[in-house]
């Protein structure tokens, strides 16, 4: 139905378009109708206040109309003109300047009426504006201005699409689809919410009347924009909630006392906590739905073993999904360690693994012999089938699509299912996010305060950070020393890493045992090289990011980060967490490179003084917006054209309030009255959120 709208045509058919500008537009993201409206501004200028001519003051920004009295061109020499306007109204008279632009000439003919905004000088005692931003006006004053006189948009813009060019696309679209746009929300809370109609507010956002209107329209968008994903979650929610059985699980966990009772310390309260909650809902009705939270070294893995060992208990399966495969590994070999005694049987899966091995895992998982099973994207990806899964945990979720975590849950019953994150979500985010779980979060660090002092290192301190790193090895402390190598697949990032290891080796450590890791490796050199640093038999790990999460070598002290300037602030928390987890100080050296830039030392700088991680968590969320930080982008959720989950927590609020009341009264979206939120809502989902496979 909705793909029949008009919002739907492709923007090529939009005057001032064309096959070639609908190339150009693509670049922008803009396809269609419906993808101009929302090419929302990215600034407005106010232009709205006009004076005469006379009371125009030197320096400052305004705008004004009048009669054009005379136009000249003057070449200045190859290629360089002057055109001159001279502008005038009843009280006085301006020269409007423009260089090198002779084809203006035509435009400005004799008597014609315009309309002009730009910052006043005064050149040889007259008036002037130089390039303005101008209008020849031919109806009204009034409707039909779209650069001056006016609040004017100011659009992101693409090379060959210049600011007036899109004004006037978009004014076009604007009024081709005049009377033609549909509701999309209940006319319920348009009225509660004092809210302006969807056509109104597409119109005042490109062309407002005022700035009041403007925050009105804003604020409509915003809340469209977060209430259909929010639909989309309390559908979720309460499939999840609903239909489909989960695996039944109850006390008593004999091996869950076991395992706790056989751990050298105790649980903080912090973790005591979370797996009563944990409890409470995996042996409840509803189920666990959980998206755990809690600072690196929080001690998240323990709490997700323990649940695991809930279900098994009651007979059922549990997975664990890691982003990584050092991550599986070391999960796997510490379980391993932890249940030594029982007759638990854990497996390892990830995608390195000989094809022989992994069938052998496949048919323990088919056959129920396997009672844990640990691994990458692998478990997903391969057809795996479970005999009884009862419970899906998912590390480190940052690293993970939605969609991924969606599939592990498929099946005739969804098992429990709990993602755990050391990046904090703030709440009105995990709210649009990841509004279908419920958040338990781990305040508290086992040793009391973790820290990490971190150190911005000029060019000329860096044989001092070395002198240090030695010193930490020869008192028995071990260190990492990090190249970026952001994806994998970067060549010439990971020759890098390799060529400063054979460096490293010779000269810096000199004497010294370090090893290497990085992505490339196999599976067993990974092993290899993991396993030999945890026994203390190499003091120094030259490595990539993927040690970014989960890695847990208590006995590292030091980190040294080559070029931080290309990591993001909360990815950098990530990586120093992996140092100082076994008590003491830990310490972090920051190397930029040399022409990282001083935007980037500004970064660094708040985020060497800064340990906290929800701090900078929120920074790198102004600086990179939440598709970067969270894995939007890649998940399949739309990214955020208005909203602001962050700062908009009070739309955010009402959203999920009114989204779960309507579904609540009208679950299937049959209601007349809803009629116009489950067009918009299956057609939206459909072309834009490519989450069919989700549920
Ligand atoms: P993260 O939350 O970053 O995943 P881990 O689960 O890897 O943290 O735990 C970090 C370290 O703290 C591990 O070595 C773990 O054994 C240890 N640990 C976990 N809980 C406690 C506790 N209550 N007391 C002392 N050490 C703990
Ligand atoms: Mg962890």
């Amino acid at each position: 139905m909705y793909k029949e709208d008009l919002l739907a045509e492709k923007s090529q058919f939009v005057k001032g378009v064309g096959p070639s500008r609908q190339v150009l537009l693509a670049r922008l993201g803009i396809e269609t109708v419906e993808g101009l409206l929302t090419h929302y501004p990215r600034d407005y200028y106010d232009r709205s206040e006009l004076s005469g001519i006379s009371s125009l003051e030197a320096g400052k920004n305004s705008g004004f109309t009048g009669i054009v009295l005379a136009v000249s061109n003057r070449r200045l020499g190859p290629r360089r003109s002057l055109l001159t306007v001279v502008v005038g109204d009843e009280t006085g008279i301006i020269n409007l300047v423009f260089f090198n632009q002779p084809y203006l000439k035509s435009q400005f003919r004799q008597g014609l009426r315009i309309i002009a905004s730009g910052t006043i000088q005064i050149y040889r005692g007259q008036k002037q504006m130089i390039a303005p931003e101008y209008e020849i006006i031919t109806g009204e004053l009034g409707e039909e201005l779209i650069h001056t006189g006016r609040i004017v948009p100011v659009y992101p813009l693409t090379a060959g699409i210049s600011q007036r060019m899109i004004r006037r696309i978009i004014k076009a679209a604007l009024a081709k689809s005049e009377g033609l746009i549909p509701e999309n929300l209940p006319e319920r809370l348009i009225r509660s919410m004092g809210l302006p109609g969807r056509e109104e507010a597409l119109r005042q956002i490109h062309y407002p009347d005022d700035w009041i209107s403007l925050e009105k329209a804003v604020r409509r968008l915003k809340f469209e924009e977060v209430f259909y994903l929010h639909l989309l979650i309390g559908q979720r929610r309460r499939l999840f909630s609903g239909s489909r059985p989960r695996p039944a699980i109850s006390r008593p966990f004999s091996l869950v006392e076991d395992f706790l009772g056989s751990l050298p310390f105790d649980l903080t309260k912090a973790q005591k906590r979370v797996l009563q909650e944990i409890e409470k809902d995996i042996t409840g009705k509803r189920g666990l739905g959980r998206l755990l939270q809690g600072d690196v070294g929080s001690g998240k893995t323990i709490v997700g073993l323990a649940a695991m060992l809930m279900a098994v208990s009651n007979g059922y399966q549990a997975a664990m999904m890691v982003p990584t495969e050092i991550l599986a590994q070391q999960h796997a070999f510490k379980i391993k360690e932890y249940l030594e005694r029982s007759s638990i049987r854990i497996e390892l899966l990830v995608g390195s693994m000989r094809p022989s091995e992994k069938k052998e895992v496949h048919q323990g998982l088919i056959d129920g012999s396997i009672d844990i099973v640990v691994g990458t994207q692998t478990l997903i990806q391969e057809g795996i089938s479970f005999n009884k899964l009862g419970l899906a945990i998912i590390d480190e979720q940052h690293r993970f699509g939605v969609k991924q975590r969606a599939r592990l849950g498929s099946g005739d019953t969804i098992p429990h299912f709990m993602v755990m994150t050391a990046t904090p979500i703030p709440r009105s985010l995990a709210q649009t996010v990841y509004g279908d779980l419920d958040l338990s979060i781990i305040d508290e660090l086992p040793f009391g305060a973790r820290k990490v002092r971190t150190e911005i290192v000029e060019y000329s301190g860096r044989e001092k950070v070395f002198q240090r790193m030695r010193e930490l090895f020869d008192s028995g402390r071990q260190g990492f020393i990090l190249y970026p190598l952001v994806e994998e697949s970067e060549k010439s990032d990971l020759k890098a890493a390799v060529d400063q290891y054979e460096r490293l080796q010779k000269v810096e450590f000199a004497g010294y045992p370090i090893g290497l890791l990085h992505g490339r490796m196999s599976f067993e050199e990974k092993s290899k090289a993991i396993s030999m640093f945890r026994e203390g038999k190499i003091c120094g790990l030259v490595t990539t990011t993927v040690i970014e999460v989960g890695v847990d070598i208590p006995n590292a002290a030091a980190l040294i980060v080559n070029h931080p300037e290309r990591f993001g602030l909360a990815q950098l928390h990530q990586l120093r967490g992996r140092v100082g987890r076994g008590g003491g100080e830990g310490e972090c050296y920051l190397m930029p490179g040399e022409n990282a830039g001083s935007g980037s030392n500004r970064r660094l700088s708040f985020f060497a003084g800064n340990d906290d991680g929800f701090k900078v968590a929120e920074m790198d969320l102004k600086l990179r917006g939440p598709g970067e930080i969270w894995g939007l982008r890649q998940s399949g959720y739309p990214v955020f054209k208005l909203i602001n989950p962050f700062s908009d927590k009070e739309i955010v609020d009402i959203s999920w309030n009114e989204s779960l009341a309507l579904l609540d009264g009208d679950p299937g979206l049959k209601k007349k009255e809803n009629e116009v939120v489950s067009k918009y809502f299956h057609g939206y989902c459909k072309t834009r959120m490519e989450l069919a496979d989700i549920g």
